[in-house]
């Protein structure tokens, strides 16, 4: 593999547990290995914070701040303020928060499904107030997403994160503007449609993320994730679309920085 390539880890979650024993060792690594950006991406309050503090710390650590559908309790409206807050604080011209999310409806788990919309909408709603994009997670949804989307428009549109392998998604994804983030499972062998989908999301809406540390992929699977990883999705997209590395590293990273406002 080419040692110049730059790639752009667009969702990863280095504020994980999992990264405690060896986190500021391992960050400047994945650095130096060629991912010369990457976003850790908030799911509560608290991973938010942490989010923001890596990156105030590192330069080349985006992140962002938001409540997922798997993280709301009867407090999730009080928690939904908190975001706002947090922005109001943290928001200004040297911060690096480049989105609202991960934010969207899950109804794999037995979460309210009224709280997941609320709190979505009402998500979006902040996005549209801070001029952000918002960073999508949806799981067994496909239509309700779509429809908050459509009836609550984002200015700044957003991401698909975890490329849901979903035809009819990705085509109304693509539809409204947004961007779609392919992650580990599109080198999986058991990954039915994987080729198709790899072809199916244009190159300029295209972004690779590893949602580190879960998801590792082939040849690695199984193991802690880490953003380093992203090249052996990159390479696979790369394979299915007879194209080089180099092509799917250079179109991902300047559609990271179009989406995330980044210079
Ligand atoms: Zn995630």
């Amino acid at each position: 593999m080419d040692e110049n390539l730059q790639f752009f880890d667009s969702h990863a979650h280095l504020d994980d547990e999992k990264f405690n024993t060896d986190r500021e060792k391992l960050i400047p690594e994945i650095y130096n290995s060629g991912i010369t950006k990457f976003v850790s991406c908030g799911y509560n309050v608290e991973s938010s914070l942490k989010a923001i503090e890596l990156s105030k710390k590192y330069s080349y650590i985006y992140c962002t701040v938001g409540i997922s559908p798997n993280d709301l309790s009867t407090e999730y409206e009080r928690e939904v303020e908190k975001v706002e807050r947090i922005l109001k604080n943290e928001l200004n011209k040297d911060s690096k928060i480049v989105a609202i999310g991960e934010i969207g409806l899950d109804y794999h788990y037995d979460i309210d499904r009224n709280w997941q919309k609320n709190a979505f909408i009402k998500q979006i709603e902040i996005a549209n107030k801070f001029n952000l994009p918002i960073v999508i997670h949806t799981r067994e949804a496909v239509m309700d997403t779509i429809e908050i989307l459509k009836q609550h428009p984002v200015n700044k549109k957003g991401i698909f994160h975890c490329c849901p392998f979903n035809r009819e998604l990705i085509k109304e994804a693509l539809n409204i503007g947004f961007y779609i983030s392919i992650a580990g499972p599109i080198t999986f062998k058991n990954s039915k449609n994987a080729e198709e989908i790899a072809n199916l999301i244009p190159l300029d809406k295209m972004l690779i993320e590893t949602d580190s540390p879960y998801l590792a992929p082939e040849p690695v699977r199984g193991t802690r994730n880490d953003p380093r990883n992203v090249k052996y999705t990159a390479q696979k997209i790369a394979e299915f679309r007879n194209m080089n590395i180099a092509e799917i590293a250079k179109a991902t990273y300047n559609n990271a920085k179009t989406i995330f406002s980044i210079e």
